[in-house]
C-alpha cells in the first residue's frame, strides 16, 4: 500500500484570539503527510520556492515522508494569510497568493506511479486531475478536498475530476456550495450524482460525519478546552483519515469508520497549538490514547 498526497506546501500568516503569527509552514499537503505519516508512507508532490529553505523542509525528514515529488522552482512559495473569528468557526481568509503554484504543473516520479491511494488536497482542480492521468493503475481509493475558492473559480474543471473521484473530503458550507442544497443528505445524494461514493463532511467544533451506501456515520470533536489554531485541522483529519485507510486490509464501512475516528484524532492535535508544532512531536502512543478516548466518549447502552 503506498499513498500519494498533491498539495500545497506553504508559508501561512495566521491571526487567532491566541495569537498572531506572520509567517508559518503550513499548506494543505504538509499538514496532510505529517499526520498520515503517524500511519503509513506517504508520497509528497507539491512545489516550493527558493524561500523554501532547508529548516522549512526538515518538517519531513525522519519520517515516513517521500519528497522527491517536491519540485522547487524560481519564485517565492505559496502563501496564505487568514484571520479566525472569536469563536474560531468562521475564518476569513486576507491573502491567497498563488506565486510557484501558478506555473505548477505536477510530475509524479515513477515510483509514485503506483500510489493505491491518493489524496487530492485543496489544489486547483486540473492539476488533482494532472495526477490521476500519471498513475499506472486505478488505485484502490482516490479522495479529493476542495474549497469556495475552486467551487466558484474553476467549476467545470472540478465536476471533471469529481467524476473520477470515490471519497469527496470537505466541510459543511462547501457541501453545502457545492451541491446548493441546505440540508447534508440531500447535498450527500446530490454529489453522489457527480462520482464520489462516499462524502465525508468536516464540521469543525461539530466532528465529522460520514455517508455512504444509505448510512451516516458520526464522530464527534474531541472535546479541548482551549484551541489555539484550526489551522490545518481539515488537511490532518484527511491525513490521520487517509493514513488509516491505506493501512486497512479492506475500505468496508468498519475500516471507514476507524478512519473517521483517527481523522478526528489527527485533527484534534492539530489545533492545539500554532501551526504544526503540536502534530509535529506526537507519539503513536498518544495516537492511541485519544483514539481509546473517542471509543468511551461514543458509546452507551440501550
Ligand atoms: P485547512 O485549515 O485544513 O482548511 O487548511 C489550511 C491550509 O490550506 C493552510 O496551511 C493554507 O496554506 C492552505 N490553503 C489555503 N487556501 C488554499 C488554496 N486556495 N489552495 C491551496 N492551499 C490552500
Amino acid at each position: 500500500m503506498s499513498l500519494l498526497v498533491v498539495g500545497s506546501v506553504a508559508f501561512d500568516a495566521v491571526e487567532t484570539p491566541h495569537g498572531k503569527v506572520d509567517r508559518m509552514l503550513g499548506g494543505a499537503a504538509t499538514y496532510f503527510s505529517v499526520a498520515a505519516s503517524y500511519f503509513t508512507h506517504v508520497n509528497l508532490v507539491g512545489i516550493v520556492g527558493t524561500d523554501f529553505t532547508a529548516k522549512d523542509e526538515s518538517i519531513f525528514k525522519g519520517r515516513r515522508i517521500d519528497t522527491q515529488g517536491l519540485e522547487r522552482a524560481d519564485g517565492k512559495t505559496f502563501f496564505w494569510a487568514g484571520k479566525y473569528s472569536e469563536n474560531m468557526n468562521e475564518r476569513t481568509t486576507l491573502a491567497t497568493e498563488l506565486n510557484v503554484f501558478a506555473e505548477f504543473k505536477p510530475r509524479l516520479p515513477e515510483p509514485y506511479q503506483s500510489s493505491t491511494h491518493i489524496f487530492l488536497a485543496n489544489i486547483d482542480p486540473t492539476l488533482q486531475a494532472s495526477v490521476l492521468h500519471q498513475v499506472s493503475r486505478r488505485p484502490r481509493v482516490v479522495a479529493l478536498d476542495t474549497m469556495n475558492y475552486w467551487i466558484e473559480r474553476t467549476p467545470k474543471e472540478l465536476r471533471e475530476t469529481l467524476k473520477h473521484t470515490d471519497i469527496l473530503v470537505i466541510n459543511d458550507s462547501e457541501t453545502r456550495q457545492l451541491s446548493n442544497e441546505h440540508n447534508l443528505l440531500k447535498a450527500a445524494r446530490h454529489i453522489f450524482t457527480l462520482g464520489p461514493k462516499a462524502l465525508v463532511i468536516k464540521r469543525g467544533e461539530f466532528g465529522a460525519m460520514l455517508v455512504h451506501q444509505n448510512r451516516t456515520f458520526s464522530v464527534p470533536a474531541f472535546p479541548l478546552e482551549v484551541v489555539h489554531d484550526p489551522t490545518g485541522a481539515g488537511d490532518s483529519f484527511a491525513g490521520g483519515f487517509m493514513g488509516y485507510l491505506a493501512t486497512a486490509r479492506k475500505v468496508d464501512d468498519a475500516a471507514l469508520r476507524r478512519a473517521m475516528v483517527y481523522g478526528c484524532v489527527m485533527g484534534s492535535f492539530a489545533v492545539e497549538k500554532f501551526g504544526l508544532d503540536r502534530l509535529r512531536s506526537l507519539k503513536k502512543t498518544e495516537i492511541n490514547t485519544r483514539a481509546r478516548h473517542f471509543h468511551k466518549m461514543t458509546q452507551f447502552t440501550l
